[in-house]
């Protein structure tokens, strides 16, 4: 698999990951759009949101409060924080395997994109 989120899952390749449990990790951005910039990945490859599946319900929550847990831990939680999750060519997926942004620490932008 060369997929390169499913690579630093497995530790073949190095991220400064921040968070990690039996079904989700979490790293810095190696480009981060903003001074709190978190990536979190199920380790399960998903291709997209597109691809989700009813039974992965459960483990998105979980990205989520892993998310808030993480935004808490970065001193972020009080001012304020976006989780996005991009979808597909349109949305702005770069990276096919199921990830979410967690930004923080500046005054995002009012707009979505
Ligand atoms: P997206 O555009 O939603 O697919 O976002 C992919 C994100 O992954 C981008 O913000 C990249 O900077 C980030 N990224 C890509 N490769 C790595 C890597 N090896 N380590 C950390 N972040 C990465
Ligand atoms: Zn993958």
């Amino acid at each position: 698999m060369d997929c390169i989120f499913c690579q630093i899952a497995s530790g073949k390749i190095p991220a400064d990951i921040v968070y990690q449990d039996e079904e989700i990790i979490a790293f810095r951005d190696i480009n981060p759009q903003a001074p709190r910039h978190l990536v979190i990945i199920p380790r399960k490859h998903i291709p997209s949101l597109e691809q989700l599946k009813e039974n992965d319900s459960a483990l998105v929550g979980r990205m989520v409060a892993v998310a808030n847990k993480l935004a808490r831990e970065e001193g972020v939680a009080q001012k304020g924080y976006r989780l996005a999750i991009n979808c597909g060519t349109e949305g702005g997926q770069l990276v096919p395997h199921l990830h979410m942004h967690l930004l923080g620490g500046r005054k995002l932008s009012d707009t979505l994109g």
